[in-house]
C-alpha cells in the first residue's frame, strides 16, 4: 500500500476458526500435506460444488500446470486463452512448449469473446482456457459447444469466480478440470494456494500422481499398494495442511464472507450509478443469467488519463486503487509469437481504463462511505 493510504485495496482477515485449525494441526502432528484438513478441503470442495475431485493445491498457477501436464501439452500445441488475464493462465501452457493465443474479450463482461473463439481453433490447439473474469461468468453454453465441435477440452480459470454460477450451475464444474486460487486477493484465501477441480474422471488418479512428485503415494495412502513408486512425471504440489488449515476455516464460512462481499458490492452500485451515468463512466455488467461471485467492483474510465487523475485524486484522499491487466498479447515475452497492436481491440481498451477500487469482505462501513464520496467527488469529468 502506498505511504499514506489508510483503505487498503485489499486486507486480509480472520472469518472463522482459522487459528484454532493451524493450532491443531501442529498439536496432533499433521503440518505436511493431504492430512486432515487438506481433506476436509477437498470433501468441502466436491461436496458443496460437486466436482468429481478436488485437490488443494500450492496455487492456482499449479494447478493450472498440472491441467497442462495431464493435457499431455506437447511444444508445438497451441492454447487459447484471454488476453485480458493474470500471465499464470497461459504461462503454465507455455511452460509446457504451448504457444498462447489470445483472444479478445466481450465489451460487457470482460469476458473471453466466444463469437471469436471458433476462429482461432486449429488441429494443434490443446485446450481452451476461459477465465469468469470478476467471478462473473463466461457465456459457456457456446464454448463448451464450439469447443465439443472440435474435440478440445475446456479448463476453466475460476480464479475469480469460486461460488459463481452459470444458469444455477457452479462455475468449476462446465469444464473438465477448473482451477481455484487461494491467494490473499482473492476471496477465500489462505495467503498462497490453490485447487484442481476434476469433474472428467478420467484425469483423477493422473492427478494425484502428478500433484505426489510422480509417485503413487496416494494409492499407497489409502492402502492399495503396499510401498509407492516412481510412476510419472510429476512435482511437489501438495498444499500444507497448516495452510489447509487456515484455508477451511474460511471454506466452511464461505456463506457470511460472500454476504459481506455481496452487501460492498451492492452498496458501490447502489452508491455509483447516479454518478457514473453522470459522468460516462461505465459500471460493471451482471448478465441476468449470471450469479456473480463477488470478486471485484471496477469502474471503467472514459480514458487513460482519467484514470490515472483518479487513481492520484484516490491516493490524496489516503485510498489505495489499483488497475490490470496489461494485454498480454503486447508483453515483451509474448512479442516472440509475434502479437501487434490491434489483435485484441477491446483487451487493449478496457486495460487502459479499468479501475478497481478497495474490496474485502471486512470493509468498514465508514471507510467504504469515504471511498464513494471521494469518488464522487472526482471532477475531473
Ligand atoms: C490470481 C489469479 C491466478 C493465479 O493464482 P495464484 O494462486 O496466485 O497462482 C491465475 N489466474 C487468475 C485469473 C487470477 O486472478
Amino acid at each position: 500500500m502506498p505511504a499514506g493510504c489508510d483503505i487498503p485495496f485489499n486486507r486480509s482477515s480472520l472469518e472463522g476458526r482459522e487459528l484454532e485449525y493451524i493450532f491443531q494441526t501442529i498439536t496432533i502432528g499433521q503440518i505436511a500435506g493431504d492430512q486432515t484438513f487438506s481433506k476436509k478441503c477437498h470433501q468441502f470442495l466436491e461436496d458443496t460444488l460437486g466436482a468429481k475431485r478436488a485437490l488443494v493445491t500450492t496455487s492456482c498457477t499449479h494447478a493450472l500446470e498440472m491441467a497442462a501436464l495431464l493435457l499431455n501439452v506437447q511444444p508445438g500445441d497451441e492454447v487459447i486463452v484471454p488476453s485480458f488475464t493474470f500471465v499464470s493462465t497461459p504461462n503454465a501452457f507455455v511452460m509446457r512448449g504451448a504457444k498462447p493465443v489470445f483472444c479478445d474479450i466481450r465489451p460487457d463482461t470482460l469476458n473471453m469473446d466466444e463469437s471469436k473463439l471458433e476462429a482461432l481453433i486449429t488441429t494443434r490447439t490443446k485446450a481452451i482456457v476461459p477465465v469468469h473474469y470478476a467471478g462473473v461468468a463466461c457465456e459457456m453454453e457456446a464454448i463448451l459447444d464450439i469447443a465439443a465441435k472440435h474435440g478440445v477440452p475446456v479448463v476453466e480459470d475460476n480464479a475469480h469466480g469460486l461460488f459463481g454460477k452459470y444458469k444455477g450451475r457452479w462455475l468449476g464444474t462446465f469444464g473438465c478440470m477448473a482451477t481455484q486460487s487461494f491467494h490473499e486477493t482473492k476471496n477465500i484465501t489462505c495467503g498462497e494456494g490453490g485447487a484442481l477441480l476434476i469433474n472428467d474422471e478420467q484425469f483423477i488418479e493422473r492427478a494425484e500422481i502428478i500433484r505426489e512428485k510422480g509417485t503413487n503415494r496416494s494409492r499407497f495412502f489409502r492402502g492399495q499398494v503396499d510401498k509407492y513408486s516412481w510412476v510419472d512425471v510429476g512435482s511437489s504440489y501438495v498444499m500444507s495442511d497448516v495452510l489447509a488449515a487456515f484455508l477451511y476455516g474460511q471454506l466452511e464460512v464461505w456463506p457470511s464472507i460472500q454476504a459481506h462481499r455481496r452487501a460492498i458490492w451492492d452498496t458501490y452500485k447502489a452508491s455509483l450509478s447516479d454518478w457514473a451515468t453522470r459522468t460516462g463512466v461505465r459500471l460493471p455488467v451482471v448478465p441476468s443469467h449470471c450469479e456473480q461471485a463477488y470478486h471485484m467492483f471496477y469502474l471503467l474510465l472514459p480514458s487513460l488519463s482519467e484514470r490515472t487523475a483518479l487513481i492520484a485524486h484516490l491516493k490524496e484522499r489516503g485510498i489505495h486503487a489499483v488497475f490490470h491487466y496489461l494485454p498480454l498479447h503486447l508483453s515483451d515475452y509474448a512479442s516472440r509469437w509475434g502479437g501487434r497492436p490491434g489483435d485484441c481491440p477491446v483487451t487493449e481498451d478496457v486495460s487502459d481504463r479499468l479501475l478497481r477500487l478497495p474490496f474485502y469482505s471486512r470493509s468498514r462501513y465508514e471507510d467504504q462511505a469515504r471511498v464513494v464520496q471521494a469518488v464522487e467527488s472526482f471532477t475531473a469529468l
